[in-house]
């Protein structure tokens, strides 16, 4: 939305594919529907999802083209860019492509899975999803809601469901053991960002309040049930535990959302500290592919301010490479940005390091996991390969189907990548990632078949 601005506030003839029904992305996800009739839902998103109000309105007039409800399912070399109707129910959805001379990805983050025996129940979601749910159709869940898992993300969202009147039974902080103690070397910088400590803080505060039970120091969860989820078992310092639940909703951070940059084979590194792939860039969004740069949390997870100011910048960098305005025009307009950026940017090495995710959470113990869901792949099947001698994801996709499902391996491959190189002792950076190919989001032979 950013990019698009700025990119028509110097004219340009700009195009935005986005996979929604309506402007807003994750966090102000159906912002304009919720203002216009769900007044009291809308207040209850507190601060950061009214101020996304203005930025949307910004954008729907700015008179960029937006179309919705369209997935990107392929983009050719030439920058040909195919996309269809991102609604399953729609039978004779048109597929459809256009031609761009520069492309700007900023299809933002997905929350990293965070696989554990039962995790494919019904009544096991990522927590994200009752975010979704409820800012598009204002479901809240009922019964006996566990959350599990470590990040801001999860604080958030445990405040929203006791804000909306949910019962949440248990919160297990799977959070690394003496994380606090490794950032705190970088709390000093995030100081300066003390209004993210502060709401952190509030956040945490609220659901110690609340009297909901808070285990931390988890070494195990067990989904059980035989239909649907009914009791959640908790290991800890080897003592078992259950809850009873009809939700159990896990989070293990976010990561970017990189099928794009790798299906158009753009320069990634392996950024250890939060254990994900990001695409390469420069200061100004370019990624190692001409003509193609990235904006938001799909270049490094780093929120949503930091996010809009990334595509105000990329798109001052395209303006220029369209030779519409200076390199010094682009430098000079570019420099409230780069204040804002260097304001925002001081808290994230702390919450990198705080939330980093634990081991026990990344390379799932029990074998009997599964960690393809697509395709049905368990851990054991996963192992029992590398040890036949295959040294890559994409091997172990020929071997066993692992990856090759309706996801693309959106869901398993940061996990096969941990369990590979665990298995080899060596860092996942050594055993790289899946290669993506397309089709990225899922499309129907029918659709194939109407290409022109
Ligand atoms: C599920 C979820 C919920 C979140 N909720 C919050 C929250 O409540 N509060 C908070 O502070 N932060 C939240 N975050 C983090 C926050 O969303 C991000 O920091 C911020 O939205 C990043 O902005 P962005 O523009 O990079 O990406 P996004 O806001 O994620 O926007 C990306 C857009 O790209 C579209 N897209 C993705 N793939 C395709 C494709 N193939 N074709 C077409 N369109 C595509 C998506 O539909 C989306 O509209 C959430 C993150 C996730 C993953």
């Amino acid at each position: 939305m950013a990019a698009a601005i700025t990119a028509r506030a110097h004219g340009l003839s700009v195009l935005v594919l986005d996979e929604q029904p309506s402007a807003g992305g994750q966090i102000f996800r159906n912002i304009e529907s919720l203002e216009a009739t769900r007044n009291s839902e809308f207040s209850k998103l507190g601060q950061e999802y009214e101020f996304g109000s203005s930025l949307v309105r910004r954008f729907k007039k700015c008179g960029a083209d937006y179309f919705t409800d369209r997935s990107v399912w392929q983009i050719d070399n030439n920058l040909q860019i195919h996309h269809v109707s991102a609604s399953a129910s729609k039978s004779n959805s048109v597929i459809s492509h256009c031609q761009a001379k520069r492309l700007l990805i900023a299809v933002g983050a997905m929350e990293r899975p965070m696989p554990l025996p039962g995790w494919t129940i019904p009544g096991v979601m990522p927590c994200t999803a009752v975010d979704v749910l409820y800012k598009s159709s204002g479901l809240i869940p009922d019964g006996e809601v566990v959350l599990a898992g470590s990040g801001p993300l999860l604080l958030l969202i445990g405040c929203r469901l006791l804000d909306v009147g949910v019962h949440v039974s248990a919160f297990l902080d799977t959070s690394m053991n003496g994380a606090l103690l490794k950032a705190l070397p970088l709390l000093p910088n995030a100081l300066r960002s003390h209004k993210y400590l502060t709401r952190g803080l509030s956040l945490l505060w609220k659901i110690r309040k609340a009297g909901i039970p808070f285990y931390s120091g988890i070494q195990n969860i067990e989904a059980l049930g035989a239909s649907k989820l009914e009791k959640v078992r908790i290991g800890k310092s080897g003592k078992f535990f259950d809850v009873t639940a009809d939700l159990l909703l896990l989070h293990n951070g976010v990561v970017p959302n990189v099928q794009i940059t790798r299906n158009l084979g753009c320069e990634h590194r392996w950024y250890d500290v939060q254990r994900y792939w990001e695409p390469i860039v420069d200061d100004w969004g370019n990624t190692s592919v001409d003509h193609v740069s990235i904006a938001g949390d799909c270049g490094r997870v780093a929120g949503a301010a930091i996010s809009e100011v990334s595509g105000h910048l990329a798109a001052l960098e395209t303006v220029y490479q369209l030779g519409v305005i200076s390199k010094v025009e682009r430098d000079n307009l570019s420099q409230p940005h780069r204040i804002e950026l260097a304001r925002q940017k001081h808290v994230r090495p702390f919450l990198d390091k705080l939330f980093q995710p634990s081991k026990t959470w990344l390379v799932p113990e029990n074998d009997k996991t599964l960690a393809c869901r697509c395709e049905e792949v368990k851990v054991s099947e996963i192992r029992e390969t590398v040890r036949m001698g295959i040294k890559d994801p994409d091997s172990l996709k020929s071997m066993t189907r692992c990856g090759m499902g309706y996801c693309q391996a959106r869901m398993c491959g940061l996990t096969v990548s941990e369990i590979i190189a665990e298995e080899k002792k060596v860092s996942p950076e050594e055993i790289g990632y899946f290669r993506v190919r397309s089709p990225i989001r899922p499309i129907t032979l029918g659709q194939l078949a109407e290409i022109d």
